[in-house]
């Protein structure tokens, strides 16, 4: 009888999640599998466990996309990485390698691309089958609990804010102070711009100035935009929405100043209603941007290697997800959830 591993896993949209005994993978050619050390949980997941998107995971599955581990089995052909290393398995789980996007180091808009913890079996599990093609490489210098963040939120944050064309000096509004934006604050700082953070819990807001915020905004607050507008000097040239609110997307179009670009990150189900009238105008750019390439993934994870920038975790063991997914979407999670697998780090 085949090896088998603890699991939490998606049977049904909306429901909790449930907790299996699931067969350990067995890497075939080209493959690795990875034994989980941690998993950070995204708001991705919930939006994964509710079959929230167009596109829709097969059940069951077992989702997590910031899952760290070291490799313990490689299959035949396997040279990139050894049995031992530290890797990453994120949300960008593999791509064909040979697209017009993927020549063009755009490999997370691939469309063979499959996605961690979604098309493909993720990180609340004891073992992660993973291509060794798209694993991240942990530095030596991070421990596995607070590197899991940074593969997911990290990541996105640090390409998002790429993606704003913003300059060393001037603004960028984030919005959505949570396990995204906490990160996005950071490295907004160490890209030496001034920080607009905005968020709906006075928490989050106090935590985002403790992490270096120039400007904090209370989105529910009346004049909340007028508040950006002014403090900003006319609006922020870059905008980044990490609200998985469609409200915060309205809000973020206003906030921005002229000629400036807003960077749509946060995935709520649905559509938002873009005012034509003032984009045109003012000559906004509106901007999707999806987590991040395998040269972001270097640049984003060095930052943290150098001590520029850290996640604020709490840690929990996987029978906690479901709690831990209640407190995600009520918005009670502090900054970011990391499940502990309590391999211990070596
Ligand atoms: P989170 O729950 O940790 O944080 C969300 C934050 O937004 C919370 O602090 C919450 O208080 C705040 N918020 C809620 N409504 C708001 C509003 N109206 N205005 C301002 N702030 C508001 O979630 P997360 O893990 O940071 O993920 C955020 C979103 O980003 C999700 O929709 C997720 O799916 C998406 N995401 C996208 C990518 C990508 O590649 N584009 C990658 C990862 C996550
Ligand atoms: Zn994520
Ligand atoms: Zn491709």
């Amino acid at each position: 009888m085949a090896a088998t591993m603890h699991a939490a896993v998606v049977e049904e949209f909306g429901k909790p999640l449930a907790f299996h005994e699931w067969a350990i993978p067995v890497p075939g050619p080209g493959q690795i599998l990875v034994k989980t050390e941690a998993c950070g949980v995204c708001h991705t997941d919930l939006h994964a466990a509710h079959g929230d998107w167009p596109l829709k995971p097969t059940l069951p599955f077992i989702p997590g996309h910031e899952g760290i581990g070291r490799v313990a089995a490689v299959g035949a052909g396997v040279t990139l990485v050894k049995e031992g290393d530290r890797v990453g398995v994120p949300w960008l789980y593999s791509a064909c390698g040979h697209c017009e996007h993927c020549l063009s180091a755009w490999e997370t808009v691939c469309g063979e691309a499959e996605f961690g913890g979604y098309t493909k079996n993720g990180g609340f599990a004891e073992y992660i089958l993973a291509d060794p093609n798209y694993v991240a490489k942990i530095p030596d210098r991070l421990s596995p609990l607070e590197a899991a963040p940074l593969i997911c939120a990290g990541i996105t944050t640090y390409k998002g804010i790429k993606v704003a064309d913003v300059r060393p000096g001037e603004w960028i509004a984030i919005s959505g102070a949570g396990g995204l934006g906490h990160l996005a604050i950071q490295y907004a700082k160490v890209m030496g711009l001034q920080v607009c953070a905005i968020d709906i819990d006075d928490g989050k807001l106090e935590h985002a100035t403790r992490l270096g915020a120039d400007l904090v905004v209370n989105a529910k607050s009346e004049g909340a935009v007028e508040a950006v507008r002014q403090g900003t000097g006319g609006g922020a040239h870059g905008v980044l929405i990490t609200a998985p609110s469609l409200v915060a997307f309205k809000q973020a179009i206003a906030m921005t100043r002229k000629r400036g670009t807003c960077v749509l990150v946060g995935l709520p189900p649905g559509e938002f209603p873009v005012p034509l009238f003032d984009v045109v105008a003012n000559c906004i750019t509106i901007r999707g941007s999806f987590v991040g390439t395998r040269e972001d993934m270097a640049e984003a994870l060095a930052f943290a290697a150098e001590g520029k920038v850290k996640a604020d975790i709490e840690t929990q063991p996987l029978s906690a997800i479901n709690t831990v997914f209640d407190r995600l979407e009520h918005g009670n999670v502090p900054s970011r959830v990391v499940i502990d697998f309590g391999v211990g780090a070596a």
